[in-house]
């Protein structure tokens, strides 16, 4: 497996090379032939980051989402055009190595004095997930996840602005012309990031319920952990697996009979496979949480952005947590 990432990571990079030589792409940043000034060039993996950007710099940067709308974050393997994006760009933001496992050797191979690299989980602790049963048993497919210590920084609104103000703080450097409206861009938003996480607190300490049961894979490690929920999951965070054991349906559907919980969870761009059976086995409602690695083509059309996607998890909690009926 290792082998043949490295030779299609060294494939993709003689690729990029070629294209680099064939259409001249590396033309220096601050050249623009109209005399306009430069704007920054961004280039960002994942739907949170990119939503970042746009909050804080809006237009004055050019910016590139590299994930296609719809697309499954954890089968993405950057294209021999998205590497010609990130070695053209002036700034790349990855969430982390831990995340973007793909990212490692293209960071190496990029050269920096052209090309600013961010690990946006930079200054925020990493946790490790709590493993159920179900997962101890199966030692041989944790060992191919790779990722213990979870990697979804951004479901925590309190990482989420770490996150923010390590763009800003890149953003100013690289682009000292709008450093003060980014620095103040970036302060409005981490107010409205705090707004949001006084919602949830709220909501989950007035709950009735402290604990949600996610029937689908769980990525909401961080939010949990956060908000002191407790949490119950069908499939480890990253795992493409989508059937439920016979063990693992008949444990959950007898804690949610026994706890009484009114509603049980899917992820977003799921199949709903197993809430669905869930729910026909026990009556109650199956609702979206969304985790906000990636949007739909015609949510990202229309502009939907991390607050909108926790707004909608918020009041999906309000059902699922017993405050609302
Ligand atoms: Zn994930």
């Amino acid at each position: 497996m290792k082998t043949n990432q490295a030779k299609r990571i060294f494939a993709l990079l003689l690729t990029a090379a070629l294209l680099f030589t064939l259409f001249g792409c590396g033309r220096a940043p601050q050249e623009e032939p109209s005399g306009a000034p430069k704007r920054l060039n961004v280039v960002c993996t994942l739907f949170p980051q990119y939503d970042f950007v746009q909050q804080i710099a809006g237009n004055k940067v050019e910016l590139t989402l590299l994930l296609t709308p719809g697309a499954d974050s954890h089968t993405y393997d950057p294209s021999p055009n998205d590497m010609v994006k990130i070695n053209n760009c002036d700034l790349f933001l990855y969430t982390g190595d831990l995340m973007e496992l793909w990212a490692a050797d293209i960071i190496k191979s990029i050269d920096k004095t052209k090309v600013t690299v961010l690990d946006l989980s930079e200054g925020i602790t990493l946790s490790a997930v709590e493993h159920g049963e179900e997962e101890e048993e199966e030692e041989h497919e944790a060992e191919e996840h790779e990722h213990s210590v979870d990697p979804h920084i951004w479901t925590s609104p309190k990482n989420a602005a770490i996150m923010v103000q390590n763009i800003a703080a890149a953003l100013e450097k690289l682009d000292p012309a709008n450093a003060n409206a980014y620095e103040l861009d970036a302060k409005s938003y981490c107010d409205k990031l705090d707004r949001l996480d006084a919602q949830i607190r709220e909501v989950v300490d007035s709950a009735p319920i402290k604990e949600i049961v996610v029937c689908d894979r769980f990525a909401m490690h961080y939010f949990c952990k956060e908000y002191g929920l407790k949490y119950i999951a069908a499939f480890d965070s990253c795992t493409s697996e989508t059937e439920p054991s016979p063990a693992m349906l008949t444990r959950i559907t007898e804690h949610v009979k026994k706890n009484h919980i009114p509603a049980v969870f899917y992820a977003e761009l799921s199949n709903r496979n197993m809430a669905t059976k869930v729910a026909s086995l026990t009556g109650v409602q199956t609702l979206e949480l969304h985790s906000c690695h990636n949007v739909t083509d015609a949510q990202f059309n229309t502009g939907v952005t991390y607050l909108d996607l926790m707004e909608q998890n918020l009041n999906m909690l309000k059902l699922a947590l017993g405050v609302v009926k």
